[in-house]
């Protein structure tokens, strides 16, 4: 969490009143909200509606079972949150890397027939980091009647957002706290209301303090992204040089998030060694409740079930330095080396 928004969030917790209140201070919390409203949309450049959540999961859920489209499609490397969230709806294939092609989505929009269709294609994925093409996939959608949702947990804050007509955003991912994020909304039409606050989309007091850490977040330096980037590159430069694969190299990624492979090591072994060197990396999607399950991610990009069990993930922050970089290589060549000499 960025400075600025414990700082936001300690000052916003001091002042704590119910924004619902009619009294002076609650006023004053229901000022402080709105404030935090208008700083984040600002922030993220968006100029149509914005309701608070407690994350990126309830966004998804939101758009996904408030929609009043007539058919769901969801891309098939979407978060565990977008699958759970439409367990009826129409998959969308990627290809090998990782991408969703415009004659796939064509094809599937056609098939489907439906009047006004819902798709739901992420910005950047959390295990691969990969960019969907969404500025050339988002016409192909408009062009059929379709609405867009574009989870951009990963990518809100660090890139521009697409131009979608819903994005779900979650505010730990980007410096915030967690237990925050927000459901992007053009025309809440496009929603069925449920709920006593945020115009009637969302029931649940507001978490104003963190709303307003969300704000100081979005508006810290993004200056670190750059360093990001070329950690990445040394690093996935490094790995290939040491005998193991960088997942989705050639297709275009987010600079914060990055998989590898290191044949011979499965992934829950490496995770321990990596922990016990003081490295903190995932396998899989790593979200729902301390379990490994093989990534979906992978599989639907072809990838062979003995490989995917030998990739984790690995995150590039605002404190990640080059000896840390340096540091996690050195582990890796001596854990290759290790499963190498096994094997041989
Ligand atoms: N979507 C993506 C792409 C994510 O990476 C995550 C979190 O890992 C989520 C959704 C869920 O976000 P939250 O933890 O805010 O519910």
């Amino acid at each position: 969490m960025l400075a600025a928004a414990r700082a936001a969030m300690n000052d916003a917790i001091e002042r704590w009143a119910n924004p619902s209140s009619p009294h002076a201070e609650g006023r004053a919390a229901r000022a402080a909200l709105e404030d935090a409203r208008a700083r984040v949309a600002a922030a993220l450049g968006w100029t149509g509606e914005l309701i608070f959540t407690s994350g990126a999961t309830e966004a998804i859920r939101i758009g996904l079972t408030r929609t009043k489209a007539d058919a769901v499609l969801v891309g098939a490397t979407e978060h565990d949150a977008v699958h759970r969230a439409a367990p009826k709806a129409f998959f969308l294939p990627v290809q090998g890397d990782g991408t969703v092609a415009d004659h796939a989505l064509t094809g599937r929009l056609g098939a489907l027939g439906a009047e006004r269709p819902l798709v739901a294609i992420q910005s950047a994925n959390n295990e691969s980091g990969v960019l969907q093409p969404l500025d050339s996939l988002i016409p192909i959608v408009r062009g059929k009647g379709g609405l867009i949702f574009a989870d951009c947990a990963q990518s809100a804050g660090k890139l521009p957002l697409p131009e979608a007509d819903l994005i779900s955003i979650s505010a730990h991912k980007l410096g915030g706290p967690p237990g925050i994020g927000a459901l992007l909304v053009r025309d809440l039409g496009d929603l069925a209301p449920e709920g006593g606050q945020e115009k009637g989309y969302r029931g649940g007091t507001e978490n104003v303090p963190g709303a307003l850490a969300f704000a100081a977040a979005l508006e810290a330096s993004r200056a670190w992204l750059k360093r990001a980037e070329d950690l990445r590159a040394h690093l996935d430069g490094a790995i290939e040089a040491a005998g193991g694969q960088v997942v989705a190299r050639r297709s275009a990624r987010i600079p914060t998030i990055a998989s590898y492979r290191m044949p011979g090591m499965a992934a829950s072994a490496q995770l321990i060694q990596f922990d016990m060197a003081g490295i903190a990396v995932s396998a899989g999607s790593a979200c729902s409740s301390g379990t490994l399950k093989p990534s979906h991610v992978l599989a639907a990009m072809g990838w062979d079930e003995r490989d995917v069990a030998e990739v984790i993930r690995v995150s590039f922050g605002p404190d990640t330095t080059r000896s840390d970089v340096y540091r996690f290589v050195d582990q890796w060549k001596r854990l290759a080396g290790e499963a190498k000499a096994r094997a041989a």
